[in-house]
């Protein structure tokens, strides 16, 4: 049946959020609160038992759903440096910026949309690493 769902700002999501650490069921906290920069106006995941543990997640823009499950510190900072390293492919024009997402999501086999490094696990994280470096080593051996 069509419910009605969608009626109040402070909706729960259907299933809880859990973290994937301690278990705890996440709530949803103000992004500004977390990294204290009162410019964000996004929301996070956060585990419950933050920051004893310090894991969360940020939702898809404009919605409630979570981008992926939490990750803490270790994982932010492996999708951090994916992320720096998968950059530098567009960012010294080995390929267009398009066609190097279009390129890390048939690797994985991912639909471009879904081709979100701040969806990543471990493994994924590690994998982009491991295969940007082998194209900025083919392309970009005179470049360092
Ligand atoms: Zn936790």
């Amino acid at each position: 049946m069509k419910t009605k769902q969608k009626r109040s700002k402070t909706t729960i999501p259907r299933r809880p959020v859990r973290c994937q650490y301690c278990g705890a069921v996440a709530v949803l906290r103000p992004a500004s609160e977390i990294y204290g920069d009162e410019k964000r106006t996004d929301m996070l995941y956060v585990c419950g038992h933050y920051p004893a543990c310090n894991a969360y997640v940020a939702v898809h823009p404009g919605t409630l759903e979570p981008m992926g499950p939490l990750a803490n510190g270790d994982l932010r900072h492996l999708r951090i440096r994916a992320h720096r390293t998968f950059d530098q492919i567009w960012q010294r024009r080995i390929m267009s910026r398009q066609s190097a997402y279009r390129w890390m999501a048939d690797y994985f086999g991912l639909r471009v949309q879904d081709a979100h490094i701040g969806m990543f696990n471990e493994y994924r994280c590690q994998k982009l690493i491991e295969k940007s470096q082998e194209v900025l080593e083919q392309c970009g051996k005179a470049a360092s």
